[in-house]
């Protein structure tokens, strides 16, 4: 784990938690909480299944719901909690309730893995490519507005994109696997699965709520929703480490990504979900990073024990399991929404090479 500005972020943390939690102030329910209780509120004390640093939720005027991680609740996602069904459908958009992560950025319109935000980079780290401007802040909402909804309600997810922020230079390569690195990984609202299928969705400038092309007046029939020129995101610290295909090619990257994420799992003893992943085809790459703020050092194990960790993929790919790719073997809850990409079979080529470029 990287000690160096924790105290710092903590600080940082608390303070701002504090500051919310007296903008909210709710006597009765502020009463039953614990010293505990407020330090893994403020993200303190990870609580790995629900990413508690994550914005808080209300319901109607003042109803304090409780954390989640914002991958669960930024709008419009539905949320399923204490027997009900919540849609969450916008984010408190007054500065005080948002942390502003960038005010403009820059993306790799190549491989669309890298982004840069502190640096004045014009090129991709990962594939070269001219990095252009994205005239677009990214703001991190830390209150979102959820109300109450009929079962029937259809469920939506927040597809997230993830990059590499600023990566940095340096990184040394042994037979195709980097060494470790710390680094920043980003998550940008990147549309709305509904039913499992894609859908572009805005924000709405005035009023902080999530519409889409058929949606786009107000709810109380006060505005006509406008475009903002800020997109939900976040960004956390942790470790990654790059496979770099070299020469080595690959047409299903999606079975690639859950046969290493789930080997990795395996092999280094964490929690199903705390490995993330970015494949990059442009580049040839497949980035893979501990999926918690601060990064504890799971995907270490890629590179001390590189061997190990592509045999086990290869196992999980020749299970008898299924045919293609399912939750016994390289597939997640997880990850359900690549499951029925899967084709396992057809990467065991692939890494059979991998693992005899790797000695044995
Ligand atoms: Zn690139
Ligand atoms: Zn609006
Ligand atoms: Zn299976």
């Amino acid at each position: 784990m990287d000690l160096s500005g924790l105290i710092d972020e903590w600080i940082e943390k608390l303070e701002s938690f504090i500051e919310l939690q007296k903008s909210l102030r709710n006597p009765e329910q502020n009463r039953t909480r614990d010293i505990y209780g407020y330090f893994q509120e403020a993200g303190l004390l990870p609580d790995y299944a629900f990413g508690s640093s994550g914005p808080i939720i209300i319901d109607g005027e003042s109803n304090l719901i409780t954390r989640f991680s914002l991958n669960e609740v930024s709008p419009p996602s539905t949320l399923d909690f204490n027997k009900t069904r919540y849609s969450c459908y916008a984010i408190n958009n007054s500065a005080k309730y948002i942390k502003t992560i960038a005010n403009k950025f820059k993306e790799c319109p190549n491989c669309k893995s890298t982004i840069s935000i502190f640096e004045s980079n014009l090129l991709c780290p990962l594939c070269n490519n001219t990095l252009s401007l994205e005239n677009k802040g990214i703001i991190e909402p830390r209150i979102i507005k959820a109300r109450r909804s009929s079962f029937s309600l259809t469920q939506k997810r927040v597809n997230w994109n993830y990059y590499i922020v600023d990566m940095p230079k340096n990184i040394s390569y042994l037979a195709g696997v980097s060494s470790p690195f710390i680094c920043e990984i980003a998550m940008l609202f990147g549309g709305v699965l509904v039913d499992g299928d894609s859908d572009k969705h805005y924000l709405c400038k005035e009023c902080g709520a999530i519409y889409s092309k058929e949606s786009k007046r107000s709810d109380e029939g006060t505005h006509v929703h406008q475009p903002s020129d800020q997109i939900i995101g976040s960004k956390f610290k942790t470790r990654a480490v790059i496979i770099d295909l070299n020469e080595l090619e690959t047409s299903d990257w999606i079975t690639f990504k859950n046969a290493l994420i789930s080997s990795t799992v395996i092999e280094s003893g964490c929690e199903d979900g705390e490995i993330g992943a970015i494949y990059s085809p442009n580049s040839n790459k497949l980035i893979l990073f501990d999926d918690i703020e601060g990064g504890v050092g799971f995907v270490d194990v890629i590179s001390n024990r590189t061997s190990e960790v592509f045999k086990r993929a290869k196992d999980l790919c020749e299970q008898n399991c299924c045919i293609t790719g399912c939750v016994r073997c390289i597939g997640s809850f997880w990850r359900q929404n690549d499951l029925q990409y899967l084709k396992k079979k057809e990467i065991i080529p692939l890494l059979n090479s991998i693992i005899k470029e790797n000695g044995n």
